[in-house]
């Protein structure tokens, strides 16, 4: 059997979660899974962690980031949640930057795969392919043009790179 794809589970989340309009509201989604957020300030090439005590799943977030950051670094540990539980069972998994690994073709083995799949499922979360072409149909706007895309960002509140990428990615 396969196994779904990162995109494909934060989809069918989204969809538990009746989601349909911008910006995702990634702390009741973390709320809906029974995952607790805890801002901390932490250096700043910590982004966030997430650890499981007393078989709580607890989410750290960097409260000295920018809110949009915060809301993928939330996106990108629920994504460890929802597809590498394994790896957060017994120990405390730590992110630092993770803009050098939105690459697919990163993918590797080992712990680069697991980064990328994280990005990928939070990348699906935060900007769902179908409200993000519904919203570039809607302005009918040019993503080589910079302010367009830094109103799509603002909309879905991610930083304007990471909708870029995004935009790029969906063709
Ligand atoms: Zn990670």
């Amino acid at each position: 059997m396969k196994r779904p794809s990162p995109a494909a589970k934060a989809k069918e989340l989204l969809r538990q979660c009746d989601i349909t309009s911008a910006p995702v509201p990634v702390d009741s989604i973390a709320k809906y899974l029974g995952v607790e957020i805890r801002y901390a300030r932490l250096d700043d090439e910590l982004s966030g962690m997430i650890f499981v005590k007393d078989g709580r799943p607890i989410i750290g977030v960097n409260a000295l980031h920018h809110p949009n950051r915060q809301r993928f670094t939330i996106a990108h540990e629920l994504g460890h949640y929802m597809l590498h539980r394994e790896l957060i069972t017994n120990s405390v998994h730590v992110d630092k930057q993770f803009k050098v690994l939105m690459r697919d073709s990163n993918a590797g083995t080992g712990t680069q795969r697991v980064e990328v799949e994280a990005n990928q499922f939070a990348a699906a979360l935060l900007m769902p392919e179908p409200l993000v072409l519904k919203a570039i149909a809607d302005h009918t706007f040019d993503i080589d043009d910079e302010n367009p895309l830094g109103e799509l960002a603002k909309q879905f509140k991610v930083s304007r790179q990471t909708m870029e990428y995004r935009v790029r990615n969906l063709g």
